[in-house]
């Protein structure tokens, strides 16, 4: 298992209940420089980093399970890049 899999196999311990229907976690791929401090950060694990062929270090962050997201802007904030935007969409 090389660091990406083992950093993805963690944060999805993290999901324990869905959160919200509808949120919106939109991720510019081409900002993102792969440091995965947005899925570090997520408390509940709605962040993997993924293959990405067209990003320059080949990988992304990824918003895989966005019904876990409680919108709490950590990884926004967190984000180097300003490469994350949160939509709420339709709430709970
Ligand atoms: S924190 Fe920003 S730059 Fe780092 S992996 Fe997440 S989206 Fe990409
Ligand atoms: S807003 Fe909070 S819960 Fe939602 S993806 Fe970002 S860090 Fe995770």
């Amino acid at each position: 298992m090389n660091v990406i899999e083992e950093l993805n196999e963690e944060v999805r311990k993290r999901r324990k209940k869905p959160y919200n229907k509808g949120a919106k976690i939109l991720i510019n791929t081409e900002l993102c420089k792969s440091c995965a401090l947005c899925a570090l950060v997520c408390p509940t694990g709605v962040l993997e980093m993924v293959e990405n062929k067209k990003n320059i270090y080949n990988y992304s962050a990824e918003a895989v399970k966005p019904e876990y997201c409680t919108l709490c802007n950590l990884c926004v904030y967190q984000c180097p890049d300003f490469a994350i935007s949160i939509e709420k969409g339709g709430g709970k």
